[in-house]
C-alpha cells in the first residue's frame, strides 16, 4: 500500500515593492504655503544664480576637479584643504541632530531640493493639468489627441527645467560661462554632457515620478531622523482631544450637542497631503513637516467658525499636556539640545578661526633621495632639499627661502621663487654647515618662506639634515 503523500506547504508570495496608489496633492493656500515659496524661491536663487557670480575675476563658486582646486569666494581651496571638507561634514551633521532634535522635519518640508523640485514641478503640473479632480479625470480618460498634447506639454516643461538644472549643477564644477558656448555650440565635453544629462534625469525622475516614495524608501535621512526626536521636538500634530469624536456636518449643527469633537471628516488635510497619509492617525514616518495639512484644515475651521489649530506645528507633550507656546518654547532649552549646540558653536568657531587666520601658503619639504650629504669643494657638508610652494591667494607672489636650526647652517644661494597666483612651483635648495658643527646623523632644521613683499604670508617646515 503506498503511503499518502503529504500535504504541500504553500508559501505566500510577498512581493518587495507593494504598488501604491498614485497620490493627487491638492492645491492649498495658507501661511506655511507661502513660507514653502519663500523658501524655493530663495533655494533657487541661490542655486542657479551662484554659478554665475563673478569674483576675482573668475566664477565665486567653482569646484574645479580638473586643476584640484576649489574655489569658495576668496578662498582657494586645495586637496591639502580636505581637512574642511571633513570639519563642514561633522558640522552639517552636528546642525542636523541639533535641527531635528529642536524643530524635527522642518528641513524636509522646506528646504529638502526633493520637496523643492516636487512643489516646482506640482506647479507645472497644476498649471497645464489643472488641480486634483482635473488630474484624477485626465488620468483616468483614455488616451486622445487632448490628452497627448496636455500631457507632453506637462513632459516638455518638467524636461526644461531638469535639462535647466542638470546644466547649473555641471556649472559648479567647469566654468559655467565657458560651459554655456560649448552647449551652444553643440559641442560640450564627454562627461559634461553625461552629468547634465544624468543630473537631469535624476531631477525629472525623482521630482515628477518618484516624489513622496523618495521620502518614504530613499531618503536615509528621514530613516534615521525620528532617532533624535524626543517628546519635545517640533511635529505637525492632529489635536485628537479636540477633533475626536469627528464627524460631518453643516454649520450651523451643534456639534457640542451631539457630542462631536472640532474634526469635521473633510479630508482636505488628506488631499493636499503630498505623502498623501492621514495626520490624524498620528506622527508618521511618511510626514514631512511641510504643514499643507494645517493651512488646509486652518481653512476648514474659518469656514466652519472654529478657532484654528486642529492640526498644528506643536510637540506631542504640548499636544497631550494642552501647553502654551511660552511653554513649548520654554522646553527647547534641554540638555541634549544644549551639548549639541555647544559642541557645534565650538566647532564653528574653531573653523571660522582658522579660516580667518590662514596663510595662503602652502610647503612640503623633501631631501633630495639621491644622496643623504655631500662635501663641496671646500670642504662644507652639504644636502639638498626639494620644496614644493602652493600659492593659495590670487595674486601672483615671490618667495624667499630661509634655513636655520643648527650653527652656521645657511643655503649655498639665495633661492627667490615666483609663484603664479593660486598655482604651485618647485624650488631646489643646496644647504650648507661647516664640518663639525654638529654630530654625526639626523638633525632636524626649520625652513621658512616668506613672501617678499608681505611678510605675514610666512610658512615654516620641519625637515632633517643629514651629517655624515
Ligand atoms: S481638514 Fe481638519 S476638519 Fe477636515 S478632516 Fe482634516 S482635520 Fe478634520
Ligand atoms: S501630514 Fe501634513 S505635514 Fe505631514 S506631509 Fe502630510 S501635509 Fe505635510
Amino acid at each position: 500500500m503506498s503511503e499518502p503523500s503529504k500535504p504541500q506547504r504553500v508559501i505566500p508570495i510577498q512581493p518587495l515593492y507593494a504598488a501604491e496608489p498614485k497620490v493627487y496633492p491638492r492645491s492649498v493656500q495658507g501661511l506655511f504655503q507661502r513660507w514653502r515659496w519663500v523658501f524655493v524661491w530663495l533655494t533657487q536663487l541661490v542655486f542657479y544664480g551662484l554659478c554665475w557670480l563673478p569674483w576675482n575675476g573668475r566664477q565665486a563658486v567653482l569646484f574645479d576637479l580638473d586643476a584640484r582646486r576649489f574655489y569658495v569666494f576668496d578662498f582657494v581651496l586645495w586637496p591639502q584643504d580636505t581637512i574642511y571638507l571633513a570639519v563642514l561634514l561633522v558640522l552639517s551633521a552636528l546642525a542636523l541632530f541639533l535641527f531635528t532634535t529642536v524643530a524635527g522635519r522642518l528641513w524636509c518640508g522646506y528646504t529638502c531640493p526633493q520637496t523643492v523640485y516636487t512643489e516646482i514641478f506640482l506647479w507645472i503640473e497644476r498649471k497645464v493639468e489643472g488641480d486634483r479632480p482635473k488630474r484624477i479625470k485626465l488620468d483616468a480618460a483614455p488616451w486622445s489627441a487632448g490628452k497627448l498634447a496636455t500631457k507632453g506639454t506637462k513632459h516638455l516643461l518638467w524636461f526644461l527645467v531638469s535639462l535647466w538644472t542638470g546644466f547649473t549643477f555641471v556649472g559648479y564644477f567647469t566654468p559655467i560661462r565657458e560651459l554655456a558656448q560649448a552647449v551652444l555650440a553643440l559641442s560640450p565635453g564627454g562627461w559634461e554632457t553625461f552629468w547634465i544629462l544624468f543630473y537631469a534625469g535624476a531631477t525629472y525622475g525623482n521630482a515628477g515620478f518618484m516624489r513622496e516614495q523618495m521620502c518614504k524608501y530613499i531618503c536615509p535621512y528621514a530613516q534615521f531622523q525620528f532617532v533624535m526626536f524626543d517628546p519635545d521636538t517640533l511635529i505637525v500634530a492632529y489635536d485628537e482631544k479636540r477633533g475626536e469624536p469627528r464627524g460631518g456636518r453643516s454649520k450651523k449643527t451643534d456639534a457640542g450637542g451631539k457630542g462631536l469633537g472640532d474634526c469635521i471628516d473633510c479630508s482636505i488635510c488628506v488631499q493636499v497631503c503630498p505623502t498623501g497619509i492621514d495626520i490624524r492617525d498620528g506622527l508618521q514616518l511618511e510626514c514631512i513637516g511641510c504643514a499643507a495639512c494645517i493651512d488646509a484644515c486652518d481653512q476648514v475651521m474659518d469656514k466652519m467658525d472654529y478657532p484654528r489649530g486642529l492640526i498644528r506645528y506643536s510637540t506631542e507633550n504640548a499636544v497631550k499636556q494642552q501647553f502654551a507656546r511660552a511653554a513649548i518654547l520654554r522646553r527647547t532649552v534641554r540638555p541634549r539640545v544644549l551639548v549639541y549646540s555647544a559642541v557645534f558653536l565650538l566647532l564653528l568657531g574653531a573653523t571660522a578661526w582658522s579660516l580667518a587666520t590662514r596663510v595662503p601658503l602652502k610647503v612640503d619639504v623633501q631631501r633630495d633621495r639621491a644622496a643623504l650629504a655631500t662635501e663641496t669643494a671646500d670642504g662644507a657638508i652639504e644636502n639638498t632639499f626639494r620644496l614644493q610652494l602652493i600659492n593659495a591667494s590670487e595674486q601672483s607672489r615671490t618667495y624667499r627661502i630661509g634655513v636655520a636650526g643648527l650653527d652656521g647652517i645657511h643655503l649655498a644661494q639665495p633661492v627667490e621663487v615666483r609663484v603664479a597666483a593660486a598655482a604651485a612651483a618647485s624650488a631646489t635648495a643646496q644647504v650648507r654647515v661647516e664640518p663639525g658643527s654638529a654630530a654625526s646623523g639626523p638633525h632636524p632644521v626649520r625652513f621658512t618662506v616668506s613672501d617678499a613683499a608681505d611678510p605675514s604670508v610666512t610658512v615654516s617646515e620641519e625637515a632633517k639634515f643629514w651629517i655624515p
